[in-house]
């Protein structure tokens, strides 16, 4: 395990499903249900995937859901963002990532990003893989959002683990379909050299086309990282009217890869849904949900090795 001092336990993290606890793996998702947007009318439909996708998964897989932990507080997103930005956003006189100044919209991202930064305390206080069943961080810059983006939880996260514990560098693999320009322009205004940012970008070769070998090359960048954050996306899928890279296959592979890296390298992990624009949402939810069998292949893999290891 890597050297990480933790200095800040949450005990109000409370277990409230195990439907498959009896098999000991650990699958752990940070998940309430007020990050749902009720009456998303958006193109996009991360505002409403999170139940959609919790719904799907929590019966069929050896899942442990943690739901009572608290939302971000406004100063949080004062870390990534211009103060006033937050506040015209968040009081409902600017239009958010979707395009609206929706109240009830407004009060999900409290949660949407909270989610992400609870998720990857867990990670860190157990050293393990867990998920955020959230989307839309990427392309919301220091003070501007866009694309279904509104604030940068991924970098929201990364400055309160770098506060909270005693981190060098984390690594932010963003493997949606999408530059996270957000992401970058944050980095660069606040001068952010601990964070570690690639994008799938730099997977694919001049003819847009997949290349395993480039993919290893680029996770190895992360290998002295003391905490990851990845944006698993389903719109790279060949099929996604906004992506169009990867076929699912070749998606698969870039799970099990990420997987796999984080647990050779002894490196916590959290992923999120990130984009998937394909239509009906349930191809969406089948790409997402070939990340969960990656992700459980993984852990099944280690307690194997473990196991013999013994
Ligand atoms: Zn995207």
């Amino acid at each position: 395990m890597k050297n990480v001092t933790i200095v800040k336990q949450d005990s109000s993290m409370k277990l409230i499903s195990g439907f498959f606890s009896c098999y000991n793996i650990p699958m752990h998702i940070l998940y309430n249900e007020r990050q749902n947007a009720p009456h998303n009318e958006s193109f996009s439909p991360s505002a409403g995937k999170p139940k959609l996708f919790i719904d799907r998964i929590k019966a069929k897989y050896p899942v442990t859901i943690h739901s009572d932990w608290q939302p971000l507080e406004r100063s949080d997103f004062y870390l990534a963002h211009d103060p006033a930005y937050v506040d015209t956003i968040l009081d409902g006189q600017k239009a958010n990532g979707f395009g609206n100044t929706s109240p009830a919209l407004a009060q999900t991202l409290y949660y949407t990003n909270a989610s992400f930064y609870h998720a990857s305390s867990y990670a860190l206080q157990h050293q393990c893989i867990t998920l955020s069943p959230s989307s839309g961080f990427h392309h919301a810059s220091y003070s501007s959002c866009f694309g279904y983006c509104t604030f940068n939880g991924l970098i929201i996260t990364a400055i309160k683990l770098y506060q909270e514990y005693s981190l060098k560098k984390i690594g932010i693999i963003d493997f949606d379909a999408h530059y996270g320009n957000g992401t970058d322009n944050i980095i660069e205004h606040l001068g952010l050299n601990y964070i570690h940012h690639q994008g799938i970008k730099q997977l694919l070769d001049q003819h847009q086309k997949f290349q395993l070998s480039t993919l290893e090359k680029l996770l190895l960048q992360f290998k002295d990282c003391d905490y990851l954050l990845y944006q698993a996306g389903a719109d790279p899928h060949i099929d996604d009217p906004l992506g169009g890279y990867l076929s699912t296959e070749e998606l698969r592979i870039r799970d099990e890869k990420v997987f796999t890296f984080s647990q050779e390298h002894h490196i916590p992990l959290t992923w999120n849904l990130a984009g998937g624009y394909q239509q009906p949402i349930e191809k969406v939810l089948d790409l997402h949900e070939n990340t969960v069998k990656e992700w459980l292949r993984a852990e099944s893999n280690q307690k194997g090795n473990k196991k013999r290891q013994q």
